[in-house]
């Protein structure tokens, strides 16, 4: 959290500003809520007005017939005004019902629209669990603007009425007659009671607001805490660790950190604010406000007792002005929880602020129907966003079309990343990559991204139907995803399921899904990839969990799917790849090696031979 100071400007525009946000994504629901909290804040003076002349006319004169309109009135006016705020509280509750959506829309398009490079980094995936965590806890940023609309709203016209009830309490005087009590005409009086008025509807909120305040302090203490609690309190949600916590007994162990790090246990800072100072000014900020209530009854009382208005005006005069008072309190409580929220809101827009570096050029990849693209890396070197090491170094790369590349290497050589650079979820640092003698980054994104098929090593599958899954989309051609799934091995799967490709994956969404194996999973995800029919299709171990002779198997099979295709086939394990036409050797990120398996294989001091001869044993 920033320690800047906050300034009642900067309070205005950051919470304007996400006002703004929420109005856009929820429109209407400011305006109902608006017209809500105003016709409720009024109802209440409407009754205390029109009580009072009742009262004043059963103590005063006692005209029945003016008697009777007054009731009349009264009631017609409140039938009226009971119908109109029942539908406002309707429509508004309508309304606020989507919020969650609402908020929950703002974060996923900015995360769908954000830089790739910018969602994968640390710092933003910090700054999001921060605003859901802070939001989660005490509705901290956008949702307490969400939260506290309608007390601006209800103070504002509560503030209005009330005036509008009182002005008559200081201009009736008392009478002559009464002797001594004249001395309640004395202007000096208005000034005493607006002083107590105001001095306790400043020091209540004041002290709330100070005793929020502890919430502030300790919003660094609850993000970490939070974050802990998140997860060992749900520890036993999280049925894929049920057996390491039976085997290691690790309930106890998730019990023993909550305990040491002392959370929300009796010892934890919250809890020692709360029994102290927060405490302390809830109950002084109590207080204060009743003591008004003293002072405000005294002289409403004397001054009718004095003969200045009738019985039916203290009602009036006293609930006016306590609640004059009460809604000063609630405006001056509103601007300090908005004060309290600026660290809050500077983290959201922190996140939602977060600027698109990468350039995005307009030029369309040419669909040709020969298929003719060529792919080349120009000394290409790349750095992870705040990493000092290269993963990349100096890689200079052409494709022929229609061929089989490899891309082999140890773990962590720079396989992926050469990958994650040619579909442009990266930008080099230094080099270019080039898309028919064209630098990639001079196309359309969108149009760009089409001319690749990748299955990644942790692809997910939804948990919809599988043609669905297959397609990619709703709408579909049922041939061409059978034969998709047909190509990619799926075909004996396929006969087993009741709905054929209707057939849901996984139970989350229908009783009559199906699980299936991880090698079933990845021939659909394979399907995924050659439905898309992109130019380029691209394996990037997506059999990492398979036996190096079963990822072998599938690899080479695959070359009789791809086609046309120029594939590029990725792994550690040299054996699944010696079919290919030219292999490229990967080593702390630099091309050390490329040409043929047999080719590289004469060299024998090479690092293609090690690794072959290292890896030998598990393939005979
Ligand atoms: P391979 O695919 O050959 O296993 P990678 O391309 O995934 O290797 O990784 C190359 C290097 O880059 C490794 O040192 C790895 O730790 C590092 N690396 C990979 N992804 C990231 C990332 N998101 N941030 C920082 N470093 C990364």
């Amino acid at each position: 959290m920033k320690e800047n100071k906050i300034t009642l400007k900067e309070t205005f525009k950051l919470n304007y500003k996400g006002f703004k946000i929420i109005n856009k994504y929820c429109p209407g629901m400011f305006l109902s809520d608006f017209l809500h909290a105003a016709v409720s804040s009024v109802v209440p003076y409407v009754g205390i007005y029109l009580s009072a002349l009742i009262i004043n006319e059963l103590a005063g004169g006692r005209n029945q017939e003016k008697l009777t309109s007054l009731i009349v009135i009264t009631l017609i006016t409140t039938l009226v005004l009971a119908i109109l705020q029942g539908i406002l509280s309707r429509w508004s509750n309508s309304k606020k019902n989507t919020y969650y959506y609402s908020f929950l829309k703002i974060f996923s398009d900015k995360m769908f629209s954000m830089d790739y490079e910018d969602l994968d980094s640390q710092k933003m995936q910090d700054l999001k669990s921060q605003i859901m965590q802070n939001n989660q806890w005490n509705a901290w940023g956008l949702s307490r603007i969400y939260h506290t609309f309608e007390q601006l709203i209800k103070s504002l016209f509560g503030i209005l009425s009330a005036v509008i009830l009182t002005v008559s309490l200081f201009t009736s005087s008392v009478p002559e007659s009464a002797g001594a009590f004249t001395l309640l005409n004395n202007p000096l009086f208005i000034l005493l009671i607006i002083g107590i008025i105001l001095l306790t509807t400043f020091l209540a909120p004041a002290f709330s607001n100070k005793a929020d305040s502890y919430w502030v302090k300790l919003s660094e203490y609850m993000k970490m805490g939070n974050r802990f609690f998140g997860h060992f309190g749900f520890f036993a949600f999280e049925s894929d660790r049920a057996l390491d916590i039976r085997i290691y007994e690790q309930n106890k162990l998730a019990f023993d950190y909550i305990k040491t790090e002392g959370v929300y246990t009796k010892d934890s800072m919250g809890v020692v604010f709360a029994r102290g100072p927060q405490g302390i000014f809830h109950a002084l900020s109590g207080a204060v406000s009743k003591l008004s209530l003293f002072f405000i009854y005294l002289f409403v009382c004397l001054k009718a007792w004095a003969g200045a208005f009738g019985v039916g005006s203290v009602t009036q005069y006293v609930g006016a002005v306590t609640s004059l008072s009460g809604n000063i309190s609630m405006l001056v409580q509103f601007i300090g929880s908005m004060k309290n929220n600026v660290p809050f809101m500077r983290t959201v827009f922190e996140y939602l602020d977060k600027e698109n570096n990468m350039y995005k050029g307009s030029l369309t990849t040419e669909k040709r129907s020969d298929r003719k693209y060529n792919v080349e890396f120009r000394n290409v070197s790349f750095k992870y966003p705040g990493s000092e090491v290269y993963a990349l170094k100096n890689v200079s790369v052409k494709f022929e079309v229609g061929k089989r590349l490899a891309v082999v290497g140890m773990n962590g050589s720079g396989k992926t990343t050469f990958i994650k650079l040619l579909c442009r979820l990266y930008d080099p640092e230094e080099g270019e990559i080039l898309l028919n003698g064209i630098d990639i980054k001079k196309y359309n994104y969108d149009d760009y991204m089409k001319v690749f098929s990748v299955v990644f090593q942790d692809y997910k599958l939804l948990a919809r139907p599988i043609a669905e899954n297959v397609a990619a989309s709703l709408n579909y051609d049922s041939e061409r995803v059978i034969d998709s799934l047909n190509k990619a091995g799926f075909t004996e799967r396929l006969k087993d399921m009741p709905k054929g490709i209707d057939t849901f994956l996984y139970k989350n969404w229908d009783k009559d899904g199906v699980e299936v194996s991880g090698g079933e999973a990845q021939k659909i995800a394979i399907a995924r990839a050659l439905y898309k029919d992109s130019p380029f299709i691209i394996l990037d171990e997506p059999t990492a969990a398979l036996d190096p002779i079963a990822e072998a198997e599938i690899y080479s099979k695959f070359n009789d799917i791809a086609g046309d295709k120029t594939a590029i086939y990725i792994s550690h394990r040299l054996s699944s790849c010696k079919f290919c036409d030219e292999i490229l050797v990967f080593d702390k990120g630099k091309v050390i090696e490329k040409g043929s398996h047999e080719g590289l294989l004469e060299n024998k001091n090479g690092k293609y031979f090690e690794l072959w001869n290292a890896q030998a044993q598990y393939y005979v």
